[in-house]
């Protein structure tokens, strides 16, 4: 058998004009701003004009504990707005905008793969409809006036060493990291050891994501905290007097985008902050924009649900009041091996033998893992349906061992998945468990309380969610800890900045780790965001590119399209 590549599929796609699709979920020409034939943006006037309608279904999608491959969470949340679209459904989904950074890095696009992608997957992968660009410039206007009020007397008495607004950019460039910027003399300013991280690692990024309309944008953008002055206060972009300039750099950005899956139902794609040191969600605005077009509402969280989900729940639902009917717990056959014990997966090497085998003991031994990740969904009361993504080599006894094990620890039903292979045809099971959990309902609840402490918080967090014993504080953070309470930060939500690969912050520490001490090094703030992500090991907001880029493969052939996309 030979495949098409994701590239090949998507172009030889024909799409339907944008402005029908529109119409098809009830957008007229005044609700959108045309971006081409197959993109537009969405008007936020159209919120308030959908005002009494009723709201659709909200499905969270997650994972287990993902291998560097990814578990295929974008490629499920596409294939299942595609399956209810088969069973008869009014569906979408709502995406985070992949950065470019990744693109001609290591891990390519995030437009889905194989028959459930969303199109024009070449935009989308690329420059899109420019909002990364408007994240970008807004963060280093900032960062640009900090340094100038720097220079032209310090006014806001600004600590140099506690400055933590860096600069940004949408290319993975590891040699920017740590910078000293003002050399050349006073005529450029004071030389300070300053940083370089990717657009999407902007507070910038996180706001626009969590921000409910332009004037709560506006308000968020004045809070970003910059660094503290010599007494020990915060200075705000407020103070530094660049919020407005910067929420009218985002004034288009703040407009969700559509576009479309193979199958015709709408994607709404907007904003893409990183899923450690922020909450790897599309937006707020993107969800409620959706779920009164359609009845079911398919969106992604980063990562696994110890992460990911986690963070969906307990910071954009608490902040927005959006409440999901169903999550969706996906899954491999491979990462399951992985975390049953038999070998190790990197990324750029071949599988290894031993996950390639067939190895139903060790698939048993890892859903260990999916049983923690279905517990932890269950904290929120909300109904949880397991999607097996099924590769071609995977076999019955593998497969049928997770669906067993999934049900055994509290799924409501289980399903292969084959979106890969046949676009929606493939996840028509799925569609019909995901929509008797909708019906079925839950209650929701959020895992903590506003009231607690910050260690109170991070506690219940090590404890429920990482399997952890106890916490331990560096000094470090023990010391931004109290102060932080003392500013009043305390009822902030938190978002943990902490490694993917491991329930713990151990990347090393498969399947579910318990018995052990999680870390807390430092904390720091996101006032614009409205959480604070206490830091457990080293995290990486610049990442570098590998020694064969996807880059090298990614060329304009004679006909002028695109090559290597993926
Ligand atoms: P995640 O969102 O969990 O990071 P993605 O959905 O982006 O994962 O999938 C990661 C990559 O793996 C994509 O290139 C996708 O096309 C590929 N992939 C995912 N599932 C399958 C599958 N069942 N068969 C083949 N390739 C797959
Ligand atoms: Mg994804």
């Amino acid at each position: 058998m030979t495949f098409r590549t994701d590239l090949e599929i998507a172009q030889a796609h024909q799409m339907i004009p944008i402005t029908d699709l529109a119409a098809s979920i009830g957008l007229s020409e005044e609700d959108i701003d045309l971006y081409g034939r197959y993109k537009a943006k969405i008007g936020l006037h159209v919120l308030e004009k959908f005002k009494e309608r009723p709201a659709g279904r909200l499905i969270d999608v997650t994972a287990v504990t993902p291998t560097p491959l990814g578990e295929g969470k974008t490629l499920t949340t596409i294939g299942l707005t595609q399956g209810l679209g088969r069973i008869g459904k009014r569906a979408a989904c709502t995406l985070r905008q992949p950065s470019m950074g990744p693109v001609f890095g290591i891990k390519g696009g995030a437009a889905g793969g194989g028959y459930a992608q969303v199109v024009p997957m070449e935009d989308l992968n690329l420059h899109f409809t420019g909002d990364i660009h408007a994240v970008g410039q807004a963060h280093n206007l900032l960062a640009a006036m900090l340094d100038a009020s720097l220079y032209h007397g310090n006014p806001h008495d600004i600590d140099l060493h506690t400055i933590t607004w860096t600069r940004v950019m949408d290319v993975n460039d590891r040699a920017l990291r740590d910078v000293v910027v003002g050399l050349g003399g006073p005529v450029n300013g004071y030389p300070r050891e300053a940083a370089f991280e990717a657009t999407t690692a902007s507070e910038v990024m996180a706001v626009l994501a969590l921000a409910d309309g332009i004037q709560n944008l506006r308000q968020r953008l004045g809070r970003i905290v910059v660094g503290f002055n010599r007494k020990g206060h915060p200075v705000t972009a407020e103070d530094l007097q660049g919020a407005g300039a910067m929420a009218v750099i985002l004034k288009e950005a703040v407009k969700p985008n559509l576009i479309q899956t193979l199958e015709g139902q709408p994607c709404i794609v907007h904003a893409g902050p990183f899923a450690n040191i922020a909450h790897g969600q599309c937006s707020v605005l993107a969800d409620r924009m959706a779920l009164k077009l359609v009845d079911y509402v398919v969106t992604e969280s980063g990562f696994g649900a110890d992460l990911g989900m986690e963070k969906f729940m307990d910071i954009k639902c608490r902040q927005s009041g959006l409440r999901p009917d169903c999550v969706v717990v996906t899954c491999t056959i491979r990462s399951l091996k992985m975390h049953g014990g038999v070998g190790r997966i990197i990324p750029g090497k071949p599988l290894p033998e031993e996950i390639r085998r067939e190895n139903p003991a060790a698939v048993a031994e890892g859903c260990r893992n999916l049983a923690h990740m279905i517990k932890i969904a269950h904290y929120y009361g909300v109904p949880v349906v397991v999607a097996v993504n099924r590769f071609l080599e995977d076999t019955d006894a593998e497969v049928e061992t997770v669906l067993r094990e999934a049900v055994r620890a509290g799924a409501l039903s289980a399903h292969p998945v084959t979106a890969w292979a046949e676009g929606g045809a493939g996840a028509v099971d799925l569609a019909a468990g995901v929509v008797s959990a909708c019906e079925r309902g839950g209650e929701f609840r959020l895992l903590y309380p506003d009231e607690l402490s910050i260690k109170e918080k991070i506690e219940v967090l090590a404890r429920r969610v990482y399997n952890a014993d106890e916490v331990a504080y560096e000094p470090l953070a023990e010391k931004k800890i109290a102060r932080f309470e003392e500013l009043g930060w305390g009822r902030l939500p938190i978002c943990m900045a902490k490694t993917h690969l491991s329930i713990s912050h151990d990347p090393m520490l498969r399947n579910v780790p318990s018995g052990y001490v999680f870390p807390i090094r430092d904390i720091r703030v996101s006032l614009g965001a409205g959480f604070l992500y206490p830091l457990a090991g080293a995290m990486l907001t610049m990442p570098g590119l590998p020694s064969r880029p996807a880059a090298f493969g990614i060329d304009i052939d004679e006909r002028g399209r695109v090559k290597g996309l993926f």
